[in-house]
């Protein structure tokens, strides 16, 4: 009979972020003062500010020094440049972020290239995106959504898992791609599928992995799983709960939890599945970018 697991992102993270807390602890002994964390947010989309929000209190739980750029949504691309070059050059910051989206008249891909690869914790810079592909891990730094879900896929089956059938449904370059090519590294037979795959159910039914980062609410439902399959749910999408009461809303994944919670043998939820997982993964890039550029090993 198959057990339907929950997978518990939650305490996975925490079990993380105490590690790195540890961690953080060895390297201020060792250097002498704490890795920092810089977060900059240009605009007031009230999502990306929560998130900034969260990865900063984070970082300072673990014992790291953060600061924030709030920046107002009319920001000139050039003041933006000046920003990161002053980040970049600042060897008292080890790790930048820049919150996504950017407004519309800001180059994106032109602000992720400037950021120096070293102090790319998001893991978008093309040098740590072809390091990635390259599979030298040791020298890259790795986005952290997809990260936490590869974790949350070995709380469930262990670190093999060669020969696992994984099926990615999304292909971004911040999630999708990046969480496939992890899942090859670990020996996976890689599908990704998108929103021109023919036939997407039975592609999906065909996973021993299936990892949902698409972004539509309740899109996988129970009869696209196979029966004991490991379901990472990425989406976070806010519908509208008025069982909460009037305007209320909620997060839900891209997986209708209520159907596929009868066929999966193990389930993120969401909230608390792979969100909290993203933000641990930060730290600990943060922490792998100020040890590699004080020259201590990994
Ligand atoms: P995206 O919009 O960049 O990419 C979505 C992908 O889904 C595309 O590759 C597209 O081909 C595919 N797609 C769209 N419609 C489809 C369909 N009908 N059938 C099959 N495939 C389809 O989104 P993203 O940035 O990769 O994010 C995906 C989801 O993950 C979003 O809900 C986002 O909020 C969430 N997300 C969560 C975290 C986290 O920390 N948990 C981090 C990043 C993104």
């Amino acid at each position: 009979m198959t057990t339907h697991t929950i997978i518990d992102g939650k305490t996975i993270a925490a079990s993380i972020t105490d590690k790195i807390a540890r961690q953080t602890g060895d390297y201020i002994r060792e250097i002498g003062s704490p890795p920092c964390l810089a977060v900059v947010l240009v605009g007031e989309d009230p999502a990306s500010a929560v998130y900034v929000r969260n990865k900063s209190k984070m970082a300072d739980k673990v014992g790291f020094k953060s600061i924030q750029k709030i920046l107002p949504a009319e920001t000139p691309e050039d003041d933006l440049i000046a920003i990161i070059k002053d980040l970049n050059n600042d060897p008292t910051i080890h790790g930048i972020l820049v919150q996504l989206p950017l407004p519309g008249h800001i180059n994106e891909s032109k602000i992720i290239e400037l950021i120096a690869s070293e102090k790319d914790v998001d893991g978008f810079h093309p040098i740590n995106v072809g390091r990635l592909g390259a599979a030298q891990l040791n020298k890259a730094l790795i986005p952290c959504t997809p990260a936490g879900s590869v974790i949350l896929t070995k709380s469930v089956h262990g670190d093999n898992l060669s020969g696992l059938h994984a099926v990615i449904i999304g292909r971004s370059n911040i999630v999708g791609k990046p969480v496939a090519q992890l899942l090859l590294n670990e020996n996976c037979t890689v599908t990704i599928a998108h929103s021109r795959t023919k036939d997407l159910e039975d592609v999906a039914r065909s996973a021993d992995i299936l990892v949902a980062a698409v972004g539509r609410p309740g899109m996988v439902k129970g009869d696209w799983i196979k029966p004991g399959a490991s379901v990472i749910d990425v989406g976070i999408n806010r519908v509208p709960a008025p069982e909460k009461g009037d305007g209320k809303s909620k997060l839900v994944g891209d997986v209708d939890f209520e159907s596929a919670s009868k066929v999966a043998g193990a389930l993120t939820p969401v909230p608390g599945g792979v969100g909290p997982m993203t933000i641990a993964l930060l730290m600990a890039n943060t922490l792998t970018a100020a040890r590699r550029q004080n020259g201590i090993s990994v």
